[in-house]
Parts: C-alpha cells; sequence; structure tokens
C-alpha cells in the first residue's frame, strides 16, 4: 500500500502516518519527491486504508497490486533519475558506458580510457572480478584490477561501473566503481542483492539469463527496500532456443519496464547478441524503445581481447555508433 501525501502536508503529518505504519508492525518508506511525500507500507498488509486516509496530509491511499512495489510507476509515478559525477542516469539525455569486458592490464585499460573520454564518453566499464563458465578461463585481475581503475579515475575523471560477485567483495569494490555492476549470473543472488542495498552507490542491475521481466522487478525489489533508491535495470539478452546469437536480446522488455517501473533502463547488446555486428543496430533499437541507455563493450584490438572479444566493437564501429545515436536522438527527441 501506498500513501500519497498532499502536496503541502506538514512534518507533523508525515510522522504521524509514520507512526501508524509502526504501530501495525509494519515497515515504512518514505519516498520525497519534488512535489509529495509518498510513504510505501512495507510487510504483509492487510491494514485498513481508512486507518491512513483519516490522518490530516493524507491525499490518498493506493493498493498497489503487482508484486513489486518500490520499483513500480504505481509507487512513483516520475521518472527516477540517478546523478553520477555530472552524469544523469533516467533523464532525457541518454547515456553510453563503454569499455572492455574485462581489465585485461594497465595500459590496456588506462589506454581505452583515454581514447573513450575524447570520444565522449562519461562512463566506462571494465570487470576486474569476471563470472565466467569456465573455471579455466580468466576470471579477471580481480584487486590489481580495482587498482588500475582507481588509476584510470585519477588520470581521466571518468566514472566507473564495475562488476562486484560477492557480498564480501562491495567494500572493496564500493571504494573504486560509481557503478556497482550486478551480472546477469547474479540477479538472483540475494545476499548479494541486500549487500548493495545497504550501500548508497547505484545499482546496474542485469536481467538473469533464464529471468522474467517481474523476476528482473522483484530482485530490483531486494536493493530498494533496503534502502538503496538508485537501482538502474538493465536488459542484456535471455536464453531461448535460438543458436544463432548467443542470447536473444529481449527488446519488448523495454517499453515493457518503461511502462511498469520508474527506474532506469540500460541496454547491453554486446551480451544481448554476441555478435559484433549486431551490436550497433540491436543498440540503436533498444534507444529507439525507450532505453535510457547504453552499456556496450569496446576494445582497442577486439581479436586479441582476452575475454568477449567477438562481440567487442572496435573503435571505428564504436564512433559509428555514436554519431548514429546523435541522429536518432535528434530523431526522437532525446539528448545525447
Ligand atoms: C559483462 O558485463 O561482462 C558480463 C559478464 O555480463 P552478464 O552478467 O550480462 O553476462
Ligand atoms: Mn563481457
Amino acid at each position: 500500500m501506498v500513501i500519497v501525501m498532499k502536496p503541502n502536508s506538514t512534518l507533523k503529518e508525515i510522522s504521524e502516518v509514520l507512526k501508524k505504519i509502526k504501530e501495525l508492525g509494519l515497515k515504512p518508506h518514505v519516498s520525497k519527491g519534488k512535489e509529495r511525500t509518498i510513504i510505501g507500507v512495507i510487510g504483509r498488509s492487510n491494514a485498513n486504508p481508512e486507518l491512513f486516509e483519516a490522518i490530516n496530509g493524507v491525499e490518498k491511499v493506493v493498493r498497489i497490486l503487482s508484486p513489486f512495489k518500490l520499483s513500480s510507476r504505481e509507487f512513483k509515478n516520475e521518472n527516477t533519475v540517478i546523478k553520477i559525477n555530472g552524469v544523469e542516469i533516467g533523464g532525457n539525455k541518454i547515456v553510453v558506458m563503454a569499455g572492455p569486458c574485462a581489465i585485461e592490464s594497465r595500459e590496456q585499460i588506462l589506454e581505452i580510457a583515454h581514447t573513450l573520454k575524447e570520444m565522449g564518453v562519461k562512463i566506462l566499464r571494465g570487470g576486474a572480478y569476471k563470472p565466467r563458465t569456465s573455471p579455466y578461463s580468466f576470471q579477471g585481475l580481480k584487486e590489481k584490477g580495482l587498482e588500475y581503475l582507481e588509476e584510470v579515475k585519477k588520470e581521466t575523471g571518468l566514472a566507473v561501473i564495475t562488476e562486484v560477485m560477492s557480498s564480501e567483495d562491495v567494500e572493496k569494490v564500493g571504494r573504486v566503481a560509481d557503478i556497482f555492476q550486478i551480472g546477469a549470473r547474479n540477479m538472483q543472488n540475494f545476499p548479494l542483492l541486500e549487500t548493495v542495498g545497504k550501500t548508497d552507490k547505484p545499482v546496474l542491475l542485469k536481467r538473469g539469463m533464464m529471468a522474467t521481466v517481474e523476476e528482473l522487478l522483484m530482485s530490483a525489489e531486494y536493493i530498494l527496500s533496503n534502502g538503496n533508491q538508485r537501482v538502474i535495470l538493465c536488459e542484456r539478452g535471455i536464453r531461448t532456443f535460438e543458436k544463432y546469437t548467443r542470447n536473444t536480446f529481449d527488446i519488448s522488455a523495454i517499453p515493457l519496464l518503461k511502462k511498469l517501473s520508474h527506474l532506469p533502463v540500460i541496454a547491453d547488446p554486446s551480451h544481448g547478441t554476441g555478435i559484433r555486428e549486431l551490436v550497433s543496430p540491436v543498440g540503436k533499437s533498444a534507444i529507439v524503445s525507450g532505453a535510457d541507455g547504453l552499456l556496450i563493450e569496446v576494445h582497442q584490438d577486439p581479436s586479441n581481447a582476452i575475454s568477449d572479444g567477438f562481440q567487442s566493437l572496435d573503435l571505428p564501429m564504436f564512433s559509428k555508433l555514436l554519431s548514429e545515436l546523435r541522429a536518432i536522438c535528434n530523431a526522437i527527441g532525446r539528448e545525447i
């Protein structure tokens, strides 16, 4: 249930509502919007809405029928805009996060970071901890990778997004990352979701490869209900019977998520297709479908990349994508 306060409601009236919620053994979740305060009531509630409607300052009480609450448009109608280093995610401007799948060496990450910065990229991606199907594959440079990422940040001023794979690493990764990436394989690692939910750092939550849209939103709830409101949803393709692509990018998930949720939605066509030639067309389609930005694997020398080279754009391809995105944004009334 969501309690919508009147635009001019007082602090006293708000605390009256909070007191009532706690008296009923439920948990309040306060969201202060531009115009009004909205209070979510968390917990199994069959409380009578009239109990709240009678309190001064309450405009209305809305029951949220969907299983996801805090992420839903019913709970919050206005888009959530997340600010990182002066970059806004979820606003009218689309954001392109780009970089290699993995941090391979100090030189590699520094070089690509400088190049991408010159191309106008503001958020660099690069994994230090890599979830790999095979334990014999490169697992990432781990702490060394984080060190290099820190150096890149100091040198370039870029913000960075990097994956965190376990609760124990949240603090360490959080010292460097501007955005935590939760990978597809960890979308339902509930203790990890709770741990990042207790931080105040933005979290990009990737859709699990066998997860429904509803399951993705339920995972977002784990982060939101622990207090962290800065969640970014990411469509990165799901597993289907189709074998010609690595995953099947679910384009319909983009407008669907935008309809169901106020959270920003980012598309990852690199993992969504797994084929370099398909990354730009699918990425452009995602923007036309309403995505707030893209997460793109870019490598200075994809054929020698340690991981995911086959789906990484080289620099000329990435540059072409950026200029095409400019034209698309112009046509659809968005900025880049
Ligand atoms: C990645 O971004 O490199 C990655 C491992 O992605 P996913 O979790 O979507 O497979
Ligand atoms: Mn990858």
